[in-house]
C-alpha cells in the first residue's frame, strides 16, 4: 500500500446531494433491488466467443456519484490483490484477449494498476481505462495522464453533462471544473483528436429516463464544449441508468421503480440481443470470480458453471479462464437486462443501435 492509497482512503466523500440526503434521511438508505428483478421475462441469451475482459479493479473511489452502480465510494475497501492480477495478465497471454477494460471504483486507485496497464500493453492487448476524470488531481497521481498517454491508453471518462450544475448534482460539488482541467490537460498531451490516444465521454441521464439519441448529443458535446473550453474528444456514449444498486435504491425510495421498469420494458427492442455486452466479454470481480457483466457482479449474479466444472466448482474464478472456454454458456439473466436493451441500447461502448 503506497502513501497516496493511505491518502486516498481517508478522503472524504462526495458532497453530492444523495450523499448529504442519505446521511439524514431514512428512506435514502439501500434498498435491495434483486428480490424486484428476478422474475423476468427477459429472452435467454448465450455468450460467444470470449472479446474482452472487463475487471473491476476495487470498489474505491475518490467520488460517491448519485448514479453509481457499483456503491463505490472512498469509505470502500475492496481492492484487487497482486496474484489476482497476475492471473489476469495469465489469461490475457494465453486466451490472446483482444480488450482489457478496466473499471472500479477508480481503477487508478489500485496500487498494482500500472504493473497490469503495462503488461498488458507489451502483450499488444488494447486497454481501456474508465477514468472519472477527477482522479487526475487526487494525491499521488499527478503522473497519471502522463503515464496513460505514454502506455497509449484509451480512455473512457465521465462527464454526464456538459452543465456544471447537474454535473456537480449528480457527481459531487467540483466535479464540473475539475473534470474540465483533465480534459484540457488530457487534450495537452494529444488525447481525443482522432489519432492513437483515444478519449471517449460517457453520459448517463440524471433521472429515470432513457438517453437521448448518442449522435445528436455527440455533436451538441462537442459544440459546446468545443466553444466554451476548447474541448474535443472522440466519441460520446450514451448509457442508460441500471435499476440496481444506488439508482435502482433511489428509484424504489421515491416510489418511481416499477414506473422505470416499465419504461425499460416497454422499449426493449429484440435487435439490440446481438450486441449486449456480455456475449462477448466477461467481468471479473476484484477477488477474481467471474459474471456476465459488472451489472450482474453488482447484484451477486455470478456466470453459469459449464457442465464440464459441474460438481467441481461452485463459482468461476478469472483462473479457470485458463483451461476452460465460455463459449455457448447461458448468460444469467434477469429484469434489469432490459437496460441493456431498451431504446438505442446500452453497454460500456454506449449505444448498441
Ligand atoms: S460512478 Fe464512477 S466516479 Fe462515481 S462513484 Fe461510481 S465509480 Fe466513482
Ligand atoms: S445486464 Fe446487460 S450485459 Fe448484463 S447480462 Fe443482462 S443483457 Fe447482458
Amino acid at each position: 500500500m503506497n502513501l497516496s492509497f493511505e491518502r486516498r482512503i481517508d478522503h472524504k466523500p462526495a458532497n453530492n446531494a444523495y450523499t448529504r440526503k442519505a446521511q439524514t434521511e431514512p428512506s435514502l438508505r439501500m434498498h435491495a433491488t434483486l428480490p424486484l428483478l428476478q422474475q423476468t421475462t427477459f429472452p435467454p441469451l448465450r455468450r460467444r466467443a470470449l472479446q474482452t475482459l472487463q475487471v473491476n479493479l476495487g470498489y474505491i473511489c475518490n467520488q460517491s456519484c448519485q448514479h453509481c452502480h457499483v456503491n463505490a465510494s472512498p469509505q470502500r475497501t475492496e481492492t484487487m490483490s497482486a496474484k489476482v492480477i497476475d492471473t489476469v495478465i495469465e489469461v490475457l497471454r494465453t486466451r490472446e484477449i483482444k480488450t482489457l477494460d478496466l473499471t472500479g471504483g477508480a481503477p487508478e486507485l489500485n496500487v498494482h494498476f500500472r504493473r497490469l496497464v503495462v503488461a498488458a500493453r507489451a502483450l499488444g492487448v488494447k486497454v481501456i481505462d474508465r477514468c472519472n476524470l477527477t482522479i487526475l488531481f487526487e494525491p499521488g497521481q499527478e503522473a497519471l495522464a502522463d503515464f496513460l498517454a505514454e502506455q497509449g491508453v484509451t480512455i473512457v471518462a465521465s462527464l454526464p453533462c456538459y452543465s456544471l450544475k447537474n454535473v456537480d448534482e449528480q457527481r459531487g460539488k467540483g466535479t464540473f471544473e475539475k473534470s474540465i482541467k483533465a480534459l484540457q490537460q488530457l487534450n495537452a498531451l494529444g488525447y481525443g483528436k482522432g489519432g492513437a490516444l483515444e478519449l471517449s465521454l460517457v453520459y448517463n441521464p440524471l433521472g429515470p429516463s432513457l438517453p437521448p439519441a448518442q449522435s445528436k448529443l455527440e455533436a451538441e458535446y462537442k459544440r459546446l464544449l468545443g466553444e466554451q473550453f476548447g474541448i474535443v474528444f472522440d466519441h460520446l456514449y450514451t448509457l442508460a441508468n441500471m435499476p440496481i444498486q444506488r439508482f435502482g435504491s433511489m428509484l424504489i425510495s421515491k416510489g418511481t421503480f416499477a414506473g422505470y421498469m416499465n419504461l425499460l420494458r416497454d422499449n426493449h427492442k429484440d435487435e439490440n440481443l446481438e450486441a449486449v455486452m456480455c456475449r462477448d466479454t466477461v467481468s471479473v470481480d476484484y477477488n477474481g470470480a467471474l459474471y456476465d457483466c459488472d451489472f450482474n457482479q453488482m447484484l451477486g449474479l455470478p456466470s453459469a458453471v459449464p457442465a464440464s466444472l459441474a460438481g467441481k466448482k461452485a463459482r468461476l474464478h478469472v483462473q479457470d479462464l485458463l483451461a476452460t472456454s465460455l463459449e455457448g454458456q447461458p448468460i444469467r439473466i434477469a429484469d434489469h437486462c432490459y437496460g441493456c436493451t431498451a431504446g438505442q441500447g446500452s453497454s460500456c461502448g454506449g449505444a448498441l443501435a
